[in-house]
C-alpha cells in the first residue's frame, strides 16, 4: 500500500516537473547559427509591431523602426534629426536619401553584427533596391511577409479601444474595460481612435497595397520571401514565422 502510494506521488510530482522542463526550455533565447537579416511585411493592423518584438527577443537581435529613428534624432537635434523635421512638420514624406542615411547609420552599429529585424522599412522598392546595397545584405536575409485580409484588419480596428491617458489597449468583443468607458488601470478615458475608423483604415490599406505590391514580388522573384497566414491568433504565427527563421538560419 505504502510502495504504491509513493508511486503515485512520483507520477504525479513527475507529471508537473517534465512538463516545466519543456516550458523552461522554449523560453531560452534562441541564437542565430548566422548574421541574418530579418524584413517583416505586412500591412497596418497585421500584428507586425507584436510579433516584431518577440522575434527580437527570440534571437537577441535589435528590432529597427525607422519612425523610433527619426523621434530619437529629432529628440536629440542631430543633423539627420534636424532635416527630417522639415519635412514632417510641412507635412510631407522624408526623401529617401534622409531615411537610407539615417538607417545605414543604424545598422553598421556593433549590435547588429549578428543580424538586426527591421519593422516597417522598406515601404518601397526603390527603398529595398537601396538597401540591397548595403553589405550587411549580402549575409542571410529572410522576408517575413504576414498576410491579413482586409476585412479582417477593419473588424480588428472597429473593435480595438484606446486609453486617453495610458495608452492602455483593449478589444471591444475580447477584453473589454469592465467599467464601461472607463481604463482599468488608471481610470481614464477609453475610445476609439479616428485612424480606427473603416473608412481612414481603408485608405491606408489602399496606400499600403499601393505601394508595397512591388516590393513583395521584388524579394519574392530573389527567393527571399515567405508568406504566414497573419490571420491567426498570434501565438500560432509566431510559432510559424521561428520555424522558418530557425531553418533559414541553419542552412546558410
Ligand atoms: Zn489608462
Amino acid at each position: 500500500m505504502v510502495r504504491q502510494i509513493h508511486f503515485l506521488i512520483s507520477v504525479f510530482v513527475l507529471s508537473i516537473v517534465i512538463p516545466l522542463f519543456a516550458l523552461e526550455k522554449q523560453s531560452m533565447p534562441d541564437h542565430l547559427s548566422n548574421s541574418t537579416v530579418l524584413i517583416l511585411l505586412g500591412p497596418p493592423g497585421s500584428g507586425k509591431g507584436t510579433q516584431a518584438k518577440r522575434l527580437a527577443v527570440d534571437y537577441q537581435i535589435p528590432q529597427i523602426s525607422t519612425g523610433d529613428l527619426f523621434r530619437e534624432h529629432m529628440a536629440s537635434g542631430t543633423d539627420i534629426g534636424n532635416q527630417a523635421k522639415k519635412y514632417i512638420e510641412s507635412g510631407s514624406l522624408v526623401p529617401d536619401e534622409i531615411v537610407l542615411s539615417m538607417l545605414f547609420d543604424r545598422i553598421e552599429k556593433p549590435d547588429c553584427k549578428n543580424g538586426y529585424l527591421l519593422d516597417g522599412f522598406p515601404r518601397t522598392e526603390v527603398q529595398a533596391e537601396q538597401l540591397s546595397k548595403h553589405k550587411s545584405m549580402n549575409t542571410s536575409v529572410l522576408v517575413l511577409c504576414l498576410d491579413v485580409p482586409d476585412e479582417e484588419i477593419i473588424k480588428r480596428a472597429e473593435a480595438r479601444l484606446v486609453c486617453r491617458q495610458c495608452g492602455a489597449i483593449y478589444n471591444r468583443l475580447i477584453s473589454p474595460p469592465k467599467d464601461n468607458g472607463v481604463c482599468a488601470k488608471c481610470g481614464g478615458e477609453v475610445y476609439r481612435r479616428t485612424d480606427d475608423d473603416p473608412e481612414v483604415v481603408k485608405k491606408r490599406l489602399t496606400v499600403y497595397r499601393t505601394l508595397t505590391q512591388p516590393l513583395i514580388e521584388y524579394y519574392h522573384s530573389r527567393g527571399l520571401l515567405e508568406h504566414f497566414d497573419g490571420s491567426r491568433l498570434p501565438d500560432a504565427v509566431h510559432h510559424d514565422l521561428r520555424q522558418s527563421i530557425d531553418q533559414r538560419s541553419n542552412r546558410q
